[in-house]
């Protein structure tokens, strides 16, 4: 893939009104472009095209004698710099008109405006990411939690796409070798040790399971852990959300693309994202807990990782609730935490309301009227988030296109060690490790189509 030298541009602060704004410039005579507009006071050039790389510069914007704005000028010289291009950044004041004007200037001195995600592309093309680093560019923007960033992080450092590559390449010797004992098919000889081969096989296969399995873990840390608040009517479960939303909404900042109210129901605690599941559309039929047909309830219930199971400690008896718990667990998978929680302790003139219900797992006692005790329940999620869904320097897949090419990649791999084992032909092992190979490639990029890379770049926010 040759890389584009077009000069392209973007704000790449967020838009509106802000204390600056930066713009940002990058290809072939971003330098020179930029000088043609920059000048001390007197609007008398700088010279910036004589300037070392990775510098900062004061001075003016100006346009025929008139001057735009007061800017700092940073210069970065292929190829240290983001996308391995000349670029530059301008500082300006932030705001919108004094942008617009720049970017005008700028576009008669050739520049044209960048399309999401432009600059990042070209990273990629130049080779300064692999696609799954570039990628979790945009997930770490997007980041909200101290986990999701984490894991953007642990990615773009280069995560597990240099361990895949690694694994990418030893299979093409393998490749190679078989291929090559198809060219001298009629001398019946093996140039690929096959034992090796498989042991190599399985190496891939395992690595390529586990990673796929932490997607799950890792797509409910990027989009917020799916909790559902379950329970009888008059439980108080919209009490308890509303105090645990209320609290937290302060710290949750809105993230493109998504509607208020799924930022609504998205609350972060202890560097954990936690999503609540459609629970204004589930309350009204949680509550037909125990009547037949209630599907929906059930599959939404389904999808949670934690289910809060709210009771009226008034008017529940431990055998009640130990019925109820076994008529919800019966849904649950094995990996579901369920947490019982009994509310309204407030209404208890004292004593231990918890007595007979002993042996009842995990349970807590709250007022969610009162907000006591609840501190206990966020810390129960928390402690349930860090232990089930992250661990340490684990490497976790949030992506869904990773997982779903290292799946893949199993499958193609599993024909093989089973082809192996049965002395199945050259030619066919061959076609599916080239699939295997293909797979592994569609994660760090080296495979490629342009449909693939419009797709990963176009969620892309312009100027990144
Ligand atoms: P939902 O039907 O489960 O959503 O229950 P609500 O949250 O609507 O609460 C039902 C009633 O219980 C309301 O009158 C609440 O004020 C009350 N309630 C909720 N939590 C508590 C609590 O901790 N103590 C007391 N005394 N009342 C509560």
């Amino acid at each position: 893939m040759k890389p584009s030298q077009e000069l392209i541009m973007a704000p790449a602060t967020a838009p509106g009104q802000g204390a600056i704004a930066v713009i940002r410039l990058s290809g072939e005579g971003a330098i020179a472009a930029t000088d043609s507009i920059f000048g001390d006071k007197q609007c008398n050039g700088k010279d910036l095209t004589s300037k070392k790389g990775q510098t900062l510069h004061f001075g003016v914007i100006h346009e025929n004698g008139k001057i735009i704005d007061e800017v700092l000028v940073s210069i970065f010289k292929a190829p240290h710099s983001y996308t391995s291009e000349d670029v530059v950044e301008i500082s300006c004041h932030g705001s919108s008109y004094i942008q617009q004007q720049i970017l005008s200037i700028l576009m008669h001195k050739g520049a044209r405006m960048a399309r999401p995600g432009e600059f990042t592309m070209r990273a990629f093309m130049n080779g300064k990411l692999d696609l799954s680093q570039a990628e979790a560019v945009a997930d770490l923007i997007a980041s909200t939690s101290e986990a999701s960033h984490q894991i953007a992080m642990q990615q773009m450092r280069g995560g597990f796409s240099s361990h895949i590559h690694q694994l990418r390449h030893k299979l093409i010797q393998f490749a190679a070798l078989i291929e090559l004992e198809l060219d001298f098919s009629e001398e019946d000889v093996e140039f690929a040790d096959r034992s090796a081969l498989k042991q190599l096989v399985m190496e891939i296969m395992t690595e390529a399971k586990k990673l796929s399995a932490s997607f799950e873990a890792g797509n409910a840390i990027r989009n917020g852990i799916p909790v559902t608040i379950a329970g009888k009517p008059n439980a108080g479960k919209s009490t308890l959300l509303n105090v645990l939303l209320e609290e937290e909404r302060a710290i949750v900042s809105p993230i493109p693309g998504t509607t208020r109210d799924t930022i609504e129901d998205v609350i972060t605690l202890g560097g954990f994202s936690f999503r609540f599941i459609d629970t204004a559309g589930l309350r009204d039929t949680v509550d037909e807990i125990e009547a037949e047909g209630v599907i929906r309830t059930r599959s939404k219930i389904k999808q949670s990782s934690i289910v809060i199971y709210l009771f009226d400690i008034q008017n529940t008896s431990a055998k009640d609730l130990r019925e109820e718990l076994d008529f919800i667990q019966k849904d649950l998978e094995a990996k579901t935490w369920l947490l019982p929680v009994a509310n309204k302790s407030d209404l208890n003139a004292g004593g231990n309301l918890l007595e007979g219900f002993e042996d009842i797992k995990d349970i807590l006692c709250i007022s969610a009227k009162q907000k006591t005790h609840t501190e206990q329940l966020k810390d129960a999620l928390v402690k349930a988030a860090a232990s089930g869904m992250f661990h340490g320097d684990d490497v976790i897949v949030s992506n869904a296109r990773h997982a779903e090419a290292l799946t893949q990649t199993y499958l193609s791999l599993d024909t093989v060690y089973k082809g192996l084992e049965n002395g199945l032909s050259g030619d066919l092992l061959s076609v599916h490790i080239r699939a295997a190979l293909h797979h592994l490639g569609e994660i760090t990029g080296e495979i490629t189509t342009d449909d693939l890379l419009d797709k990963i770049f176009r969620d892309f926010c312009i100027g990144k």
